[in-house]
């Protein structure tokens, strides 16, 4: 499948990995929004939000976790971060793999859309 997020995942294409493990794969944004910005992906191929299923939904909630965990790791876990998943066109996303951004280290926009 030519997808930039699998191929990271697999490997092929080179990424600065943050996390990674049986499900879930962490790597730092190639073009960062802030002083913290990291991507968690299902390892399995979910296009979007639009794809989550009583079948795969599990994966959410392990990101979740991971997300803390890793907001910890990177301190920004008392100073605040902000989750961002984009959905579609009028979301903005330009990768059909899920991915859910981290996003810290500084005062983010309080504007949401
Ligand atoms: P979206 O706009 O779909 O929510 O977010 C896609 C994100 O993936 C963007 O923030 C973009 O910078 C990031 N991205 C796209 N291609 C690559 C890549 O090859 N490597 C890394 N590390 N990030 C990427
Ligand atoms: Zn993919």
């Amino acid at each position: 499948m030519d997808c930039v997020f699998c191929k990271i995942i697999s490997g092929e294409i080179p990424s600065k990995k943050v996390y990674e493990d049986e499900s879930v794969y962490a790597f730092y944004d190639i073009s960062p929004m802030a002083p913290v910005h990291v991507l968690i992906v299902p390892k399995m191929h979910i296009a979007s939000v639009n794809e989550v299923t009583s079948e795969n939904s599990a994966v959410i909630a392990h990101i979740y976790e991971v997300a803390a965990k890793l907001a910890k790791e990177l301190g920004i876990a008392e100073s605040g971060y902000r989750i961002v998943t984009n959905c579609g066109k009028n979301a903005g996303q330009t990768v059909f793999h899920l991915h859910f951004h981290l996003l810290g280290g500084t005062q983010l926009k309080i504007e949401m859309c």
